[in-house]
């Protein structure tokens, strides 16, 4: 039977995880970014089955990133020791509690596997992940061979954060901008913030963006989705 996560390389060093069995929803994508000197792990999926143990990239030691604190993103985010987000959500890390969860135990077909035996959607629930450190707008991680800056990308949620390789132009912009249809009015997000982003993602040159949910986009499509947004919510 093949395993509760999907890998699949999808530039060097970088290889994008999702969880197939978990309702579209609810079904991120995850990324590791190999480094020379420590990986980055971006994102957490569900928690439902523990990425750290079911995925093995070896011994290099990982700086957990978390995007922003959604049920989504964060379910394994305990799993790992060095965990870094933004200040904006601190609070959400450290209790993760009533997170969406009720919304994804009402789905049918929350889940469309068994992830292991034994397994109750009704006893399902996030463990908190208190952050260890803070990432700020202009932040440099530098994994030795490359280096991300931080984009602070507000309007999904207050602390959504991206990652931009700027010799590269590979972009990590998780929820922030994705070719799928954006969630702009859940309880923690601003429309207003939203618009500002998307004005200035406008701007950013990068050669491919991969987001937190959908097919990765193309500088032209990112414009073209972030052109819409900004039709569509000012009128
Ligand atoms: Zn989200
Ligand atoms: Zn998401």
């Amino acid at each position: 039977m093949a395993g509760w996560f999907e890998t699949r390389p999808i530039s060097p060093g970088v290889t994008l995880i999702t969880e197939p069995f978990v309702h579209p929803i609810f079904r991120a994508n995850l990324y590791r970014i190999e480094g020379r000197d420590f990986d980055i792990q971006l994102d957490f999926g569900m928690g439902i089955r523990s990425l750290s143990a079911d995925l093995d990239f070896g011994d290099k030691p990982v700086m957990a990133i978390a995007s922003h604190a959604h049920i989504d993103h964060v379910g394994s985010f305990h799993e790992f020791a060095r965990r870094a987000g933004h200040h904006a959500e601190e609070r959400d890390f450290a209790t993760l509690g009533d997170n969406f969860t009720d919304w994804f135990k009402s789905l049918d077909g929350a889940v469309s596997r068994q992830p292991y035996e034994g397994w109750e959607l009704q006893d399902y629930r996030l463990a908190p992940a208190p952050l260890t450190q803070f990432l700020e707008d202009g932040d440099v991680v530098d994994l030795g061979d490359r280096r991300f800056t931080v984009l602070h990308l507000p309007g999904h949620s207050p602390g959504c954060i991206a990652l931009l390789d700027e010799a590269n132009g590979e972009f990590f912009s998780a929820d922030a901008i994705y070719d799928d249809e954006l969630y702009d009015q859940l309880e923690d997000s601003s429309i207003a913030d939203y618009l500002a982003t998307m004005r200035r993602l406008l701007e950013l040159d990068i050669s491919i963006g991969h987001g937190g949910h959908g097919p990765s986009f193309d500088e032209a499509r990112m414009r073209e989705i972030a052109l819409d947004y900004i039709r569509t919510r000012e009128g």
